[in-house]
């Protein structure tokens, strides 16, 4: 019997690349490819590249140094894929002459055929093309793959048609497409038949959803759907905070009680300099209304800090708007200038921000949010969470892991099976978990299969 080939995805960046990365898995699967945890074993690697930041293309060119060693000794194929792909196309093929191909989000499906040519016709491929919306099919995920998994990511729209002047997204993922509502709607009932029990949907800016219903009404039909207890959503744009979506996370408590939503930074004169199209007061003003309309909602953010032209007021302001808002957690960063972005003009007018100034900000701003959510995070001391099971704690086997409906990760001891929903008393708290003891089992594992 001829040995299975090995493959390796080395995946950057958001839970777009993670949920493309499983595709890609599946692709390989159906060619009867295995996939291998080290590297060293594989015949075929793939990096799934992220280009938001400079540094994410930086570490892209070092674990490639890496890989070319196993190419060297195996003969191994070497693959880039992702937004550095599309971005950069058959530069890259130039710039790293080791590579066997490239390809772009579109192309996962394509992928037998690129190695196809790789393989047969021993020329080096690129296939970085769009797909038009009326012929692009979104990859579904395998049942079979989520089998054992409690929760998953779900795509329900690809590209971005904001214009956001720092951000390389609507250049590497393209115009946005929303995929139609009833295949979204089927995904999920089979992943509910194989055991998951919270779904993800997830898409660059995922309120502005239409793909054939309006994105409330998409969350409260995913809600109802057998089998799902807590459906997420990540990310959206302030300006498509709607009264219905408010409405929706009143009305619908399967609909989890947190919400991502990236204000990139506290001053007026930054965001409009950004493009954001919403001003401070709006995002304030649109926030109370999701806090009246769901009590304790946890709210998490995203900022850049030193976009070219942020004075230490403007700065000050990203401070405060931090404190007042009390975020849960943030993901905050230095704004790294991109390609083909206009942020690059700003830069050229304003110079940018010098590089220690942007890390003392930084420093200062996650010093404060640390602070905030250590705070929250001791305000579950002594009280009941309700908690989804994942499985085993990282940290001790002996324990088990899983997530409020805040999405606070929770380690706890208890016999709670993965799939289970079950209450643990919080006794311990860090800025990142809770820690407790399981005290009632809410709804044990059920297989609708
Ligand atoms: N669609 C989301 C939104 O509207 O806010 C953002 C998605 S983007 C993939 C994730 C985050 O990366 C952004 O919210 C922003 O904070 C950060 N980001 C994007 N471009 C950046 C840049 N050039 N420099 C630093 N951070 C950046
Ligand atoms: Fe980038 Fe998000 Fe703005 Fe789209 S909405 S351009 S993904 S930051």
């Amino acid at each position: 019997m001829a040995l299975q080939k090995r493959y390796f995805v080395h995946t950057f960046g958001c839970q777009m690349n993670v949920s493309d990365s499983l595709r890609i898995g599946e692709v390989l699967g159906r060619l009867h490819y295995v996939p291998t945890a080290a590297y060293q074993d594989a015949d075929l690697i793939i990096v799934n590249t992220c280009a938001i930041r400079e540094k994410a293309e930086e570490k892209m060119l070092s674990a490639l140094g890496r890989y070319r060693t196993v190419k060297m000794s195996r003969r191994a194929l070497l693959g880039v894929a992702g937004c550095v792909a599309q971005q950069e196309k058959d530069r890259l093929l130039k710039r790293i002459p080791f590579l066997d191909f490239v390809f772009g989000p579109d192309a996962i499906a394509k992928l037998p055929e690129i190695l196809r040519r790789v393989e047969e016709d021993r020329v080096r491929v690129v296939d970085t093309a769009w797909m038009d919306s009326e012929e692009y099919v979104f990859p579904r995920a395998d049942p079979d793959t989520a089998r054992g998994k409690v929760t998953e990511f779900v795509t329900i729209m690809k590209g971005c048609d904001n214009v956001c002047s720092f951000c390389v997204v609507p250049h590497t993922r393209g115009r946005e497409v929303s995929r139609p509502f009833q295949d979204i709607l089927s995904e999920i009932a089979d992943l509910a038949r194989v055991g998951v029990r919270e779904v993800t949907l997830i898409g660059q800016n995922v309120n502005s959803y239409r793909g054939g219903l309006e994105f409330p009404q998409l969350l409260c039909r995913v809600a109802q759907s057998p089998g799902i207890d807590r459906v997420r959503f990540t990310t959206s744009h302030p300006h498509d905070l709607s009264d219905e979506l408010i409405e929706a996370f009143r009305t619908e408590p399967k609909i989890a009680p947190h919400f991502h939503l990236p204000v990139q930074s506290g001053s007026d004169r930054i965001l409009k300099s950004m493009r954001r199209d919403y001003n401070v007061a709006e995002y304030l003003e649109r926030l109370g209304r999701l806090r009246a309309a769901r009590p304790g909602i946890a709210v998490t953010t995203d900022i850049i800090v030193g976009f070219p032209g942020e004075t230490a007021e403007d700065f000050e302001a990203t401070l405060d708007l931090t404190e007042q808002v009390e975020f849960e957690n943030q993901f905050s960063f230095v704004f790294s200038p991109r390609p083909k972005t206009a942020a690059g003009i700003h830069e050229k007018q304003w110079g940018p921000v010098p590089h220690e100034l942007k890390i003392a900000r930084l420093e200062r701003l996650q010093a404060i949010q640390r602070g905030i959510s250590l705070e929250i995070m001791q305000q579950q001391l002594g009280r009941e969470v309700e908690v989804l099971v994942e499985g085993p704690s990282k940290f001790d086997p002996a324990k088990r892991f899983g997530r409020t409906p805040e999405n606070r990760t929770v380690n706890f001891e208890g016999d709670g099976r993965p799939g289970a929903l079950v209450m643990v008393r919080v006794e311990g708290a860090s800025a990142n978990a809770l820690r407790g003891t399981q005290r009632d089992t809410v709804r044990g594992v059920e297989c609708l299969d």
